[in-house]
């Protein structure tokens, strides 16, 4: 098989704005996703809420963001393969061999944007966990906000996902809860601030206790003192926990999973780049608007670097369209 210049692994937003992106520097280019939709984390885990930091658009929801994206990757020649997990990647002569469950492709260059890995939410902890989740009254995140209108909602978490949920739950929900185990919450100053001049219930420091049909029982931290209210849904925001696998052998990661990058963002095997939430260096935040800069810098690098059979296009992107 004719190899092509480019596989992205992944197709988050930084893989998909990297495989426009490339393709408009003339590259071939490929996408390999594990999930059977495009979009990772703003389509699967939160497409309905909003994002305000995405360079020129004031404020877009996670799946018209990954809409936007994948109209702008439309512009391009490219192939977008869904379904299929990426396991091994090797070199051999300067050449890139993917494998994933289904089939062996092979490129010059390969871009990682695998971001967290696949991702599991943290649960709650409690016995009948499962089969609460199964009923739909518990879960983890929110694909659709219309399953909570007028309902009676609790929300568990301290960080920027409890927040900004109990924010968008305010506008449909009867009631929303806001429930934390810390006094002081874990997110930005201003949307605290926000939470806190809205109608939301706040209940800090207090855990789960019990859960009877719809009476939920909580208890407040080092005290004797409870709080009981009827609720029909909770939304667990404890975070998510990560399974990254490491694709290549040798391929240096740091301690949380993710690949070491250099400036170039090439990770320590010549060809091989990362970009988006997949990549560490000092300093890194894991944002979609860094994201999409690095894989910038990632393509520009690497097409300067492998040599391709065919002239690449440059200059600006005016120019190019
Ligand atoms: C609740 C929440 C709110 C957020 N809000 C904001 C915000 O307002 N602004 C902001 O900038 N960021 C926000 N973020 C962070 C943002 O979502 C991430 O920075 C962004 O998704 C990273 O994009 P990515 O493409 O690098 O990775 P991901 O979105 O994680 O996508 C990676 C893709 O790679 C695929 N993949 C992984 N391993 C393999 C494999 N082996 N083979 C094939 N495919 C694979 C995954 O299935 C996934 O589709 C938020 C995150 C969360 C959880």
């Amino acid at each position: 098989m004719q190899e092509l210049d480019l596989i992205i692994v992944g197709a988050g937003p930084v893989g998909l704005y990297a495989a426009f992106y490339a393709g408009m520097r003339g590259l071939s280019v490929a996408i390999i996703e594990s999930a059977q939709v495009p979009g990772g984390q703003p389509q699967n885990l939160y497409p309905e809420k909003l994002i305000y930091d995405i360079a020129g658009l004031p404020a877009v929801t996670g799946a018209d963001l990954t809409k936007n994206l994948l109209e702008q990757l439309a512009q391009i020649s490219h192939r977008l393969f869904l379904g299929e997990s990426v396991q091994k990647i090797e070199k051999e002569e300067g050449i890139f061999s993917v494998t994933t469950d289904k089939s062996t492709r092979r490129a010059k260059g390969v871009l990682l944007t695998t971001g967290a890995g696949l991702l599991k939410p943290r649960k709650l902890g409690i016995d009948n966990e499962e089969t609460l989740a199964n009923e739909g009254k518990i879960s983890y995140f929110i694909t659709s906000l219309k399953e909570f209108e007028g309902k009676n909602v609790a929300v568990f978490g301290g960080g920027d996902s409890a927040l900004d949920w109990s924010l968008m739950l305010e506008k449909v929900a009867k009631n929303v809860h806001l429930v934390h185990r810390r006094t002081a919450f874990r997110g930005h100053e201003i949307t605290v601030d926000r939470v806190m001049n809205s109608n939301v219930q706040v209940h800090t420091p207090y855990t789960f206790s019990n859960l009877i049909e719809n009476e939920l029982e909580l208890k407040k931290v080092k005290s004797e003192e409870s709080l009981n209210f009827s609720i029909d849904k909770i939304l667990v925001n404890y975070g998510f926990l990560t399974n990254q696998v490491t694709l290549a052998e040798n391929l240096e990661v740091s301690r949380n999973g993710r690949v070491k990058a250099d400036s170039m963002m090439q990770s320590n095997i010549d060809g091989l780049y990362v970009a988006g939430d997949a990549s560490d260096y000092p300093g890194k935040m894991p944002l979609m608007s860094v994201g999409f800069g690095e894989a910038v810098h990632a393509i520009n690098a690497m097409t300067k670097k492998l040599e391709f059979d065919h002239p690449l296009r440059g200059g600006h992107s005016s120019s190019i369209f």
